[in-house]
């Protein structure tokens, strides 16, 4: 920490400015991320931002961040950020995985082999669909979870629009922790009570929003992308007005983003964040940007619209802190990236962009299987041609091996799959290291692989492959795959006096934690995190141990 007051203050003199302040150790860590905001995106809208995002690029800049694991889902991502593990040593392995041992009735009335990954499947009558939101499957500290066992003066406050960001960034330990759950914002619930007073105010942002939306003007930049693309029974990429009462809607609206900053304001200011014995955190999660995308792509109007309104949005919250005078640090980054429907893409001069078929699906090769070594169905656990696959516990030991090659084989031979890891292969090799950008399939998949919790198989699709079998499913378009669009996602730093600089080459968002560590000269014993600290200093010096 003192070299890094130093360097700054050393390089702030060079630059002539004699009077300008170095970095004060931050008193408030402020860590956002914005659900789905993909390198992509946000390379296409920066030079158009003039808000919040614009004030963090004045900071310093990673363009290139990776989410590096295979499973580039909203779980595992918002896992990485604030632990400085990736999912293969903090357990988050996807949104759902399976229990081949599971015994749990779900929803249907058979029985529930899913996991969410914030729940807690143990309390009796829940399953993976009407869960009880828990952070027992995160197996690490977060940066919350050690500040307060350094110092327990330490706050740690998360407000997001799902419950897996605001439960993945905060931990173990948080003192406030609630995200939207259809009507409201909600926390634990083994903490009763009514909501505090920032937490009503934001829910009164929120249900105002749905009774009485408000049509975003079309920023003039968005005006060249607003046109419309055909998918089954209508079209993407014009700005639509939301209908009174649409609570779904409201989600796929900066609305949403604007009701979980207002109750991280309200929190902020009823709880003194930042100006208390120690350092706080507050975690924020914005999720809007992700229901935009899935709900009409990355490349139409509704995007733009929405990118321009975060940036406003974060301009008034930053703004919001200066006033305070409370010092503080942010960290943005996103939980994954994204890329657009196929229908679009291939208008865009991607003709390869395509859906996955729907057969074979994963049950009628569990069907042949069963029928091939008489052993009863299903043999396969897992949700379709993709992720990660489970193997029934009715399958005998000495039968195992072969099941599992056979079921590799008839996998393969669907066209739209890339390749299919198998659970021996992903042991095998070390956790990777070097750049992100550079790293094999294999060394994506091992970085989502937990021998806990994966499967026998992880199934990689083909590049450019949803695997929504039509446009007109509600869904449009997804992440959650082992390619780069939906791996790199920027990463910014931003303080009081940080010189800017831009960084091209690839980083973690794993790296997030040691580097936020180091600037309260929070010490992260060797060994137990996957990042590494950024040196934010430009010029000689580090805040880096
Ligand atoms: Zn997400």
């Amino acid at each position: 920490m003192k070299r890094f007051l130093a360097a700054a203050l050393g390089a702030t003199l060079a630059s002539g400015m004699a009077h300008a302040q170095a970095p004060a150790t931050p008193k408030l860590i402020v860590a956002i991320s914005i659900d789905q905001y993909s390198s992509d995106i946000f390379n296409e809208y920066r030079a158009q931002m003039t808000g919040g995002i614009k004030r963090l690029m004045d900071g310093v800049v990673f363009p290139s961040g990776f989410q590096s694991h295979a499973a580039t889902e909203t779980c595992p991502g918002h896992s990485t950020i604030l632990t400085g593990s990736r999912p293969s040593r903090n357990g988050i392995i996807a949104n759902e995985w399976f229990d081949p041992a599971s015994t749990r009735t779900g929803p249907d009335g058979r029985i529930d082999y899913k996991v969410y990954c914030s729940e807690d499947e143990r309390v009796p009558g829940t399953n993976s669909r009407a869960y009880v939101v828990s952070p027992l499957h995160l197996k690490v500290p977060t940066l919350g979870d050690r500040m307060k066992a350094v110092t327990p003066a330490s706050r740690v406050v998360a407000v997001a629009g799902k419950d897996r960001s605001a439960v993945m960034m905060s931990g173990h330990n948080a003192d406030q922790v609630w995200w939207w759950e259809g009507k409201g914002f909600t926390t634990y619930r083994d903490r009763p009570g009514a909501p505090p007073a920032a937490i009503a105010r934001a829910n009164a942002v929120a249900q105002s929003a749905i009774d009485k939306p408000v049509t975003p003007k079309l920023p003039p930049a968005c005006a060249a992308r607003n046109f419309a693309t055909p998918i089954e029974g209508g079209s993407v990429g014009t700005l639509q007005p939301r209908k009174a009462g649409d609570a779904r809607g409201f989600r796929a609206s900066a609305d949403f983003d604007r009701a979980v900053l207002a109750g991280a304001e309200g929190l902020f200011a009823d709880m003194k964040l930042g100006r208390g014995a120690a350092t706080d955190v507050l975690a924020i999660g914005l999720s809007a940007t992700d229901y935009v995308g899935h709900t009409w792509g990355t490349a139409g109007g509704e995007t733009c619209v929405q990118l321009h309104a975060v940036d406003a949005l974060l301009g008034k919250f930053f703004a919001m802190l200066d006033k305070s005078g409370v010092p503080y640090a942010v960290a943005l980054t996103a939980d994954h990236g994204g890329h657009d429907l196929p229908e679009r893409n291939r208008t865009n001069a991607i003709p390869a962009a395509k859906r996955v078929g729907l057969d074979p699906n994963l049950a009628g090769i569990s069907a042949q299987l069963s029928a091939k070594y008489g052993i009863p169905g299903p043999v396969l656990i897992g949700d379709g041609i993709f992720g990660e696959i489970y193997l029934s516990k009715a399958v005998p030991p000495a039968r195992r091996d072969a099941v599992i090659a056979d079921a590799r084989t008839a996998i393969l031979a669907h066209p739209d799959v890339q390749t299919v890891f198998t659970r021996a292969q992903l042991s095998a090799i070390p956790s990777p290291s070097g750049s992100p950008a550079d790293w094999t399939l294999e060394q994506r998949a091992r970085a989502s692989f937990d021998p806990d919790r994966s499967g026998e198989l992880v199934i990689a699709l083909k590049e450019l492959v949803t695997p929504i079998p039509s446009s007109g499913l509600g869904y449009v378009a997804t992440h959650g795959s082992i390619w780069n669009y939906d791996r790199r996602v920027p990463i910014l730093f931003w303080q009081k006096g940080l010189r800017h600089f831009e960084q091209p080459n690839g980083v973690e968002t794993v790296d997030i934690l040691p580097t936020l560590a180091s600037l309260i000269g929070l010490a992260i014993p060797a060994g137990e995190i996957d990042g590494r600290c950024l040196d934010l200093v430009a010029g000689a010096g580090s805040n880096c141990p």
